[in-house]
């Protein structure tokens, strides 16, 4: 409730006024919001920290077969992921990030910046750090997060229906326990293991137009009781016609 009302009240100060009547704004509360928050409008041209946050969270858009290059400059595959995303929420596709944009993005994103309906948790069933694996903790982790971002493009796609997720991060040992394979994507946080419904089937096929290189589902060894998704690998789910 408090966190509705805040991101309300920020939406109001981003996009207009100073002062909001009647009600007492603490420090934080003066943040458009508590993960992350823009400061200029963003066009193709631009580059820096806010374009790549941007593009962590427009990740899930990047067309058909196609992984956006999360380096900070605003080019034309940013611009095309923005129209997606402008156009998936019904805002005017333009592909310009000002405040209608940053204002769906802020209604999507969690104050630890995970999208609203994935969690770190759910991510990382296999230790409290995000230690162990094939690269630091905090690349797991961010890994991780880039993963959940494309995830939530994919659920809004399907419907907003939920999608479950059976293993994530996996440390050499976690990994080693499940029978990983030795090069897994679960060993650098991005690799998802997803089941339940939508059909795996359903699940790999839309997943090629979120931003996973690697897609593994029914047909591939081992995959016929999940659809692993991942940033990058291939894809292979002969099953699917993928
Ligand atoms: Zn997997």
């Amino acid at each position: 409730m408090f966190r509705r009302l805040g991101r309300f009240l920020a939406a109001l100060a981003l996009t207009a006024t100073t002062t909001v009547v009647g009600v007492t704004l603490t420090a934080g509360a003066a943040q458009a919001d508590g993960c992350y928050t823009w400061g200029r409008t963003l066009a193709q041209g631009a580059s820096g920290e806010d374009v790549r946050q941007l593009q962590i969270r427009v990740a899930g858009y990047p067309g058909y077969g196609a992984v956006l290059t999360l380096d900070g400059a605003y080019g034309p595959a940013t611009r095309s992921a923005v129209i997606r995303f402008q156009q998936a929420y019904g805002l005017p596709a333009d592909g310009i990030a000002g405040p209608q944009t940053f204002n769906r993005l802020y209604a999507l994103q969690d104050d630890d910046c995970t999208p609203a309906n994935f969690s770190y948790a759910e991510l990382n069933k296999c230790n409290s750090d995000w230690s162990g694996g094939a690269v630091s903790a905090s690349t797991a982790r961010f890994n991780a997060l880039v993963s959940m971002w494309k995830l939530q493009a994919m659920r809004h796609a399907l419907g907003d229906v939920s999608i479950a997720i059976s293993s994530s991060f996996r440390s050499y040992a976690c990994n080693s326990a499940v029978g990983g394979a030795s090069n897994s994507r679960h060993l650098y946080g991005d690799g998802v293991d997803l089941v339940g419904s939508p059909s795996f089937c359903r699940l790999a096929q839309q997943a090629r137009y979120h931003g996973f290189g690697q897609i593994l589902g029914p047909g591939y060894p081992d995959h016929n009781d999940h659809t692993h998704v991942a940033a990058v690998g291939g894809w292979s789910a002969p099953n699917c016609g993928i």
